[in-house]
Protein backbone atom coordinates (compact mmCIF):
# COMPACT_ATOMS: atom_id res chain seq x y z
CA UNK A 1 0.00 0.00 0.00
CA UNK A 2 2.67 2.43 1.10
CA UNK A 3 4.46 2.02 -2.10
CA UNK A 4 1.80 2.11 -4.16
CA UNK A 5 1.16 5.93 -2.73
CA UNK A 6 4.84 6.82 -3.04
CA UNK A 7 4.52 5.75 -6.75
CA UNK A 8 1.08 7.82 -7.04
CA UNK A 9 3.25 10.95 -6.03
CA UNK A 10 5.59 10.28 -8.41
CA UNK A 11 3.25 9.97 -11.45
CA UNK A 12 1.63 12.94 -9.89
CA UNK A 13 4.55 15.03 -9.65
CA UNK A 14 5.76 14.05 -13.09
CA UNK A 15 2.53 15.16 -14.15
CA UNK A 16 2.14 18.50 -12.83
CA UNK A 17 6.01 19.05 -14.48
CA UNK A 18 4.73 18.63 -17.89
CA UNK A 19 2.23 20.59 -20.36
CA UNK A 20 2.87 17.33 -23.06
CA UNK A 21 -0.54 15.52 -22.35
CA UNK A 22 1.69 12.28 -21.71
CA UNK A 23 0.25 9.16 -22.21
CA UNK A 24 0.25 6.20 -19.88
CA UNK A 25 3.24 4.07 -22.13
CA UNK A 26 5.38 7.83 -21.88
CA UNK A 27 5.04 8.59 -18.19
CA UNK A 28 6.08 4.64 -17.89
CA UNK A 29 8.96 5.20 -19.60
CA UNK A 30 10.39 8.08 -18.35
CA UNK A 31 9.66 7.03 -14.83
CA UNK A 32 11.07 3.45 -14.86
CA UNK A 33 14.76 4.39 -14.92
CA UNK A 34 14.43 6.22 -11.35
CA UNK A 35 11.40 3.35 -10.25
CA UNK A 36 12.60 -0.03 -11.61
CA UNK A 37 9.75 -1.59 -10.02
CA UNK A 38 6.97 0.28 -11.75
CA UNK A 39 4.91 -1.19 -14.27
CA UNK A 40 2.89 0.06 -17.25
CA UNK A 41 -0.57 -1.46 -15.97
CA UNK A 42 0.53 0.77 -12.07
CA UNK A 43 1.48 3.80 -14.24
CA UNK A 44 -2.26 3.39 -15.76
CA UNK A 45 -4.11 2.40 -12.67
CA UNK A 46 -2.54 5.32 -10.81
CA UNK A 47 -3.22 7.97 -13.65
CA UNK A 48 -6.84 6.60 -13.43
CA UNK A 49 -6.93 7.07 -9.86
CA UNK A 50 -5.31 10.95 -10.29
CA UNK A 51 -8.19 11.13 -12.54
CA UNK A 52 -11.07 9.42 -10.01
CA UNK A 53 -9.64 12.08 -7.41
CA UNK A 54 -9.75 15.08 -9.25
CA UNK A 55 -6.33 15.71 -9.59
CA UNK A 56 -5.67 15.47 -13.28
CA UNK A 57 -8.21 15.00 -16.61
CA UNK A 58 -7.91 12.22 -18.86
CA UNK A 59 -7.86 13.79 -22.84
CA UNK A 60 -9.43 11.63 -25.82
CA UNK A 61 -8.29 13.30 -28.09
CA UNK A 62 -9.83 10.85 -31.15
CA UNK A 63 -6.48 9.48 -31.39
CA UNK A 64 -7.07 6.19 -29.74
CA UNK A 65 -4.85 6.39 -26.98
CA UNK A 66 -5.88 8.21 -23.38
CA UNK A 67 -4.05 11.18 -22.69
CA UNK A 68 -3.52 12.99 -19.06
CA UNK A 69 -3.32 16.26 -17.94
CA UNK A 70 -2.62 17.75 -14.21
CA UNK A 71 -4.05 21.32 -15.21
CA UNK A 72 -7.78 20.60 -14.31
CA UNK A 73 -8.33 24.25 -14.98
CA UNK A 74 -10.80 24.74 -18.54
CA UNK A 75 -8.83 24.89 -20.87
CA UNK A 76 -9.22 23.62 -24.98
CA UNK A 77 -6.52 21.48 -26.85
CA UNK A 78 -4.87 21.99 -30.10
CA UNK A 79 -4.25 18.64 -31.86
CA UNK A 80 -1.13 18.58 -34.42
CA UNK A 81 -2.54 16.23 -37.11
CA UNK A 82 1.38 15.93 -38.04
CA UNK A 83 3.14 15.45 -35.38
CA UNK A 84 0.45 14.41 -32.50
CA UNK A 85 1.95 17.21 -30.27
CA UNK A 86 -1.19 18.37 -28.08
CA UNK A 87 -1.16 22.06 -26.85
CA UNK A 88 -2.82 23.98 -24.61
CA UNK A 89 -5.04 27.06 -25.62
CA UNK A 90 -5.97 29.30 -22.59
CA UNK A 91 -7.81 32.00 -24.97
CA UNK A 92 -11.26 32.65 -25.77
CA UNK A 93 -13.11 30.03 -23.30
CA UNK A 94 -16.39 30.09 -24.05
CA UNK A 95 -18.57 30.68 -20.58
CA UNK A 96 -21.24 28.52 -19.91
CA UNK A 97 -23.97 31.58 -20.61
CA UNK A 98 -22.84 31.69 -23.95
CA UNK A 99 -22.89 27.70 -24.79
CA UNK A 100 -25.83 27.84 -23.45
CA UNK A 101 -27.19 30.69 -26.08
CA UNK A 102 -25.83 28.42 -28.64
CA UNK A 103 -27.90 25.29 -26.92
CA UNK A 104 -30.72 26.73 -26.88
CA UNK A 105 -34.00 27.39 -24.31
CA UNK A 106 -34.59 24.78 -21.60
CA UNK A 107 -31.15 22.80 -21.71
CA UNK A 108 -28.75 23.54 -18.95
CA UNK A 109 -25.04 23.44 -19.68
CA UNK A 110 -22.38 21.20 -17.39
CA UNK A 111 -19.25 21.50 -19.15
CA UNK A 112 -17.68 21.55 -22.32
CA UNK A 113 -14.95 20.17 -24.30
CA UNK A 114 -13.05 21.66 -26.85
CA UNK A 115 -10.02 20.14 -29.43
CA UNK A 116 -8.98 21.66 -32.28
CA UNK A 117 -7.64 19.71 -35.24
CA UNK A 118 -4.67 21.10 -37.33
CA UNK A 119 -1.43 21.28 -38.07
CA UNK A 120 0.55 23.24 -35.47
CA UNK A 121 3.20 25.87 -35.86
CA UNK A 122 6.43 23.78 -36.26
CA UNK A 123 4.94 21.10 -38.11
CA UNK A 124 4.22 24.31 -41.16
CA UNK A 125 7.53 25.90 -40.32
CA UNK A 126 8.47 22.02 -41.85
CA UNK A 127 6.17 21.87 -45.17
ZN1 LIG B 1 3.07 19.31 -35.24
MN1 LIG C 1 -3.95 20.77 -21.24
Amino acid sequence: MQRYSRQREMIFEYLKNTTAHPTAETVYNDLKAQSPQLSLATVYRNLNLLVEMGKAVKLDTGENVDRFDANTDNHYHFVCTCCHKVSDIFDGILSVKSIEDIVGDGFSVEGHKLFIYGKCACCNKKS
